[in-house]
């Protein structure tokens, strides 16, 4: 191995996976690198149904996943304790249903053993009366439903605090920054780092590193072959309705037309709605959800939740698992786990490493496995501590009321800094004198938005959707997108031809999220307040990622 490489670790793709290792690694002491070729946690991360849990459909096949999956959950909530959220789930049961109660009561009889490793509750029997008592929005044709126990977590910023927290430990951290290119070396053809290119700015510059781990998601098999290795993955486009409230109080099971499982489910401030499961082998950087994609999940919706039409969707969501590679097999039955792989010793390609696979719910699990594979191949002796180690925020939840009387700011507003920032939430909204709500829906306030573009590297403002959930709400950003680039801008220096460039990309990109869940005369509306909104504006909307620094 080259002694003089500046990182001994150089990894590709800050999805959670991405994100786990660099922490892991930067906690055991490893010079290690990140680069993300957009905003953390953007990729399959953000499609995700954000669930910490083992996943009850895998339970049959298996099993090991459903457990490690739980165990690893456990350990989500021990080190980020302020960013996760119970999800009680109904699962109801129809006269027609092939499966009847008492075959679905073994199942969970079997998932009860897993819930203590995640703190979970046992399932429980309810009869029809007690369970429309319970969830109204349920449909009263069920025979009976169960109850179980589920944990939600905000995926992206989970992303954003394992990178925060990997940087912190002395790990160099890049967004908008893309691997073009990998490093040989002539003779042994080693991979020894890469080629990268600041999507921000333009300039290219290498990053030299003993191995590079590839940590691409989806895209995975893509970088594998620009290192002339091969990684087969099955990827499968999932996507997920976000609706503008609360559908119901608690989460519940759906069935789609071909017998798959799906659910709708209390999330952060809405409730979401999938997930479809489908082969894909489209452009991953060009996802569009279908109007039959969201037909599909209305319709299966539709069954277990009869009202659910009545609710708006505010925006969809769409991503690719990186599943494995199986043939035969649907894609519902395909196998979750994940691969670490050395392609050295595989395919001849030394210096290069993939994580691929696997569960946002097992990351921490999968990030130890694979540093400690890479920490054994360097000769690096620590051991994981990421298990116990709280994440950025998460040693201490905070004085809500004494926050809310520091800052004279109202209670919503605190508690969702406090959500997404923990113990530090004092330090962020001391960003602002006095912090006022900038995006009322979710709600952020302009101390969040400066402490992010000063203290965690943000580089543009649609990056603010993911990192603090500006404009995912109702407005998806028409109330606030000016406001919050004023902040933003203000921190970073922007010009006002960037700030103005910023939110029209925002408004564009949230177009494309909204648009999909449009029909008719609904559409029609949308449309033209769009014009007539961009016709108001001095500026046009450049493409994704071309906008210029000032
Ligand atoms: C619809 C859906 C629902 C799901 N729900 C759940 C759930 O509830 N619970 C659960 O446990 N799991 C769930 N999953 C699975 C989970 O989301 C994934 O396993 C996990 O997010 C994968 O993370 P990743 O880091 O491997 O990939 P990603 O999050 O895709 O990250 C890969 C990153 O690599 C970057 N990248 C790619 N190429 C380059 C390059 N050349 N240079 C630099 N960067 C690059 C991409 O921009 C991306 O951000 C779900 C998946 C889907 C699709």
């Amino acid at each position: 191995m080259s002694a003089s490489a500046a990182f001994q670790v150089l990894i590709v793709g800050g999805g959670i996976n991405g994100a786990g290792v660099a922490r892991d690694l930067a906690l055991r002491g490893v010079r290690v690198a990140l680069v993300e070729k957009g905003e953390f946690g953007t990729g399959t991360t953000w499609a995700s149904s954000g669930m910490i849990h083992g996943g009850l459909r895998y339970l049959q096949m298996d099993p090991e996943v459903t457990q490690h999956s739980c165990a690893d959950s456990g350990a989500i909530q021990r080190i980020a304790p302020h960013l996760i959220f119970r999800i009680p789930f109904l699962m109801p049961v129809f006269p027609e249903d092939p499966i009847g109660p008492e075959l679905v009561e073994v199942g969970l009889e079997m998932y009860d053993r897993f819930q203590p490793l995640k703190n979970g509750r046992p399932h429980t029997r309810l009869t029809r009366e007690q369970a429309l008592r319970l969830e109204p929005a349920l449909s009263p044709r069920i025979d009976c439903a169960f109850s179980l126990d589920e944990w939600g977590v905000d995926a992206p910023r989970l992303v954003a605090l394992n990178a925060l927290d990997a940087a912190e430990r002395g790990a160099e951290v890049h967004t908008h920054t893309e691997v073009r290119e990998l490093l040989r070396e002539g003779g042994s053809g080693r991979v020894r780092g890469a080629r990268v290119r600041d999507r921000l700015s333009g300039e290219e510059r290498n990053i030299e590193a003993e191995i590079t781990l590839n940590c691409t998601g989806p895209w995975a098999s893509q970088l594998a072959a620009l290192a002339g290795a091969e990684l087969r993955l099955r990827p499968a486009k999932g996507i997920h309705l976000v609706f503008e409230r609360r559908v119901s109080d608690v989460a519940i099971y759906a069935r789609g037309i071909d017998g798959r499982d799906m659910f709708t489910f209390p999330h952060e401030q809405n409730s979401m709605a999938g997930t479809t499961d489908d082969d894909f082998y489209g452009d991953l950087d060009r996802l569009e959800v279908t109007e039959d994609e969201v037909r599909y999940v209305l319709e299966a919706m539709d069954r277990s939740i009869p009202g659910i039409r009545r609710h708006r969707v505010i925006h969809t969501l769409a991503g690719v698992r990186p599943t494995l590679y199986g043939f035969g097999l649907y894609e519902d039955e395909l196998s979750r786990d994940y691969a670490v792989i050395d392609h050295g010793t595989r395919q001849g390609v030394p210096g290069f490493w993939s994580l691929a696979g696997g569960k946002l719910a097992a990351y921490r699990l999968m990030a130890e496995d694979a540093s400690d594979r890479i920490c054994a191949a360097l000769g690096v002796e620590e051991v994981c501590r990421t298990a116990d180690t709280p994440l950025p925020g998460g040693d201490e939840w905070p004085d809500v009321g004494a926050l809310a009387r520091r800052f004279r700011t109202d209670w919503p507003a605190i508690l969702r800094v406090a959500f997404r920032h923990g113990s530090r939430a004092a330090r962020v909204l001391a960003a602002r004198p006095r912090p006022h709500v900038v995006c009322a829906c979710e709600p952020v306030t302009d101390a969040e938005l400066a402490h992010v573009a000063r203290s965690e590297g943000l580089g543009k403002l649609t990056d603010c959707s993911a990192r603090v959930r500006l404009g995912v709400g109702a407005c998806q950003g028409a109330a606030c997108a000016g406001a919050a680039a004023e902040v933003v801008g203000e921190a970073l220096g922007w010009s006002a031809e960037r700030a103005a460039a910023e939110v029209a990309e925002f408004a564009g990109e949230r177009w494309r999220a909204l648009r999909p869940a449009l029909a008719g005369s609904q559409l029609a509306a949308a449309e033209v307040h769009r014009a007539v909104h961009r016709g108001a504006r001095p500026w046009s909307a450049p493409p994704p990622g071309t906008v210029s620094r000032p």
